[in-house]
């Protein structure tokens, strides 16, 4: 499992990034990072825009919701994090953000289509959908059955509301975020031109799944929007020493094999 040496400030590098690909929504939505000492979640404090966040606009919260660390009030949606955390193991980030694509595309009630390299992520063979309710999640119940929505998947959506997307890491928990929202957005702009008429098979999807998102690559996106995010010379421009993916057996790291 990676090792964090602050989580406050991956937590501020994942909004900050997802600012920057454009994920804001004034006030709401967030990032979690699982405390390394099992206490609960480093979460944003709410209040504040995404690209508002800095280290003191951070808390940690139990699973009970008590302000364990830090100054700032917590999210009454910390439910969607405490409750993945707890049926994910292999999870250590959780993002929640009212993604505008993600959005209108939920409302359309078609399946997602893996039309481009970031939809094979999700549909396999379709993205989840959390639909209890389209409401806050704000209590434990709500926060297990989204769990169990989400299951074993990158991410669902969220209709009616966002996206949540989960990942072993603060890296691949926001790429996962922004390539969501992208392959929504293009089914989107598909479906407005006509009919679709072509995506990639299951056996595309899967052989893409390997080649374009290897941890190398949701490595090289996550560096990439830390750049857009923080000038240089910040500290947090990089990605937090042992935070980069475990090796793989593949050779996948070349450039030139990368989603282009
Ligand atoms: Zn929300």
């Amino acid at each position: 499992m990676t090792t964090y040496t602050d989580p406050a400030d991956d937590v501020v590098r994942a909004h900050q990034a997802l600012a920057a690909a454009g994920q804001g929504d004034m006030v709401w939505g967030h990032v979690s990072v699982r405390d390394p000492e099992g206490r609960g979640v480093w979460m944003k404090a709410s209040g504040w825009g995404f690209e508002e966040i800095d280290a003191s606009r951070v808390v940690l919260v139990s699973p009970d919701g008590e302000v364990l660390s830090g100054t700032g009030k917590r999210h009454i949606e910390f439910p969607i994090h405490t409750g993945i955390m707890a049926a994910r193991p292999d999870v250590t980030s959780v993002v929640h953000t009212h993604a505008p694509a993600a959005n209108a595309f939920a409302a359309l009630g078609v399946p997602l289509r893996p039309l481009s390299h970031d939809g094979v992520l999700f549909a396999d063979p379709d993205v989840p959908r959390f639909t209890l309710t389209g409401g806050l999640i704000k209590d434990r119940e709500l926060g297990r059955a989204l769990a169990l929505s989400l299951g074993n998947a990158a991410g669902a959506l969220m209709p009616h509301h966002g996206l949540v997307t989960a990942g072993r890491d603060v890296a691949h928990a926001v790429l996962y975020a922004v390539l969501l929202e992208r392959a929504c957005r293009d089914q989107l702009a598909a479906l407005a031109a006509g009919p679709l008429t072509t995506w990639s098979d299951p056996a595309e999807a899967a052989a893409k799944r390997a080649e374009c998102w290897p941890p190398s690559q949701i490595e090289a996106g996550w560096r990439y929007l830390l750049r857009q995010a923080f000038p240089e010379g910040s500290p947090l421009r990089e990605p937090a020493p042992g935070a980069a993916p475990e090796p793989t057996r593949e050779p996948m790291s070349e450039p030139t094999r990368g989603p282009s």
